[in-house]
């Protein structure tokens, strides 16, 4: 998956966690730590969003594990809630975004043909096969996953748009109504008339 889809998949992810499970409104800072964290993985290509800031990362990554190797597995995650959470007491860690925006990034790789190595050393890849990187396809998975952002937000509002939506509900009702008592009024003069001709 390209960039922008990876951080519009990990933001969905995160506001989907945050409504969906725990319950709660959406932290902004959640969902742009979770957001960056949809990028982390691809540290292992120099080409990548964070693999030019750091090169000095990704070209040894790259070197040593290639491209969606050790970084793109379950392991890699293992060892990053470990090391987050041994060092929780000196640093106050966003554990949650950072793991779901990374989780989210896998994912997303596992639904185009390459696949991943889930289960690293093991060189299996695996793959859902469900779209080319940045074909048609992907360019709307980017879009839903806007679309999904914004209804959980509604769904985290308490649905406000249901206060907005009545009051146009109850006037186009009214007019309604409103129509169909004059039409019937012509309805009935014309079936009388049609039946006394
Ligand atoms: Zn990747």
């Amino acid at each position: 998956m390209m960039a922008r889809t990876h951080i519009a998949f990990a933001s969905l992810m995160m506001v989907a966690c945050s409504v969906g499970i725990l319950q709660r409104m959406p932290q902004l800072h959640e969902v742009a730590i979770a957001g960056a964290a949809g990028l982390l993985p691809d540290l292992d290509h120099p080409k990548s969003t964070f693999g030019r800031i750091v090169p000095y990362i990704s070209i040894p990554l790259a070197a040593v594990f290639g491209h969606r190797g050790f970084t793109h597995s379950i392991l890699m995650v293992v060892v990053m809630v470990y090391l987050l959470l041994a060092d929780h007491q000196n640093h106050n860690w966003p554990v949650l975004p950072l793991v779901v925006g990374y989780l989210s990034h896998i994912i997303g790789d596992m639904l185009t043909p390459s696949g991943v190595p889930l289960l690293w050393p093991m060189r299996q890849k695996f793959s859902f096969k469900l779209f080319k990187a940045d074909g048609p396809m992907e360019q709307l998975i980017y879009r839903c996953c806007w679309v999904g952002i914004g209804y959980f937000l509604w769904v985290a509002l308490g649905r406000p748009a249901q206060a907005w939506l009545q009051p146009v509900q109850q006037l186009l009702e009214a007019q309604l109504w409103q129509l169909w008592a004059s039409g019937k009024v012509w309805l009935v003069y014309w079936v009388e008339r049609l039946a006394a001709a």
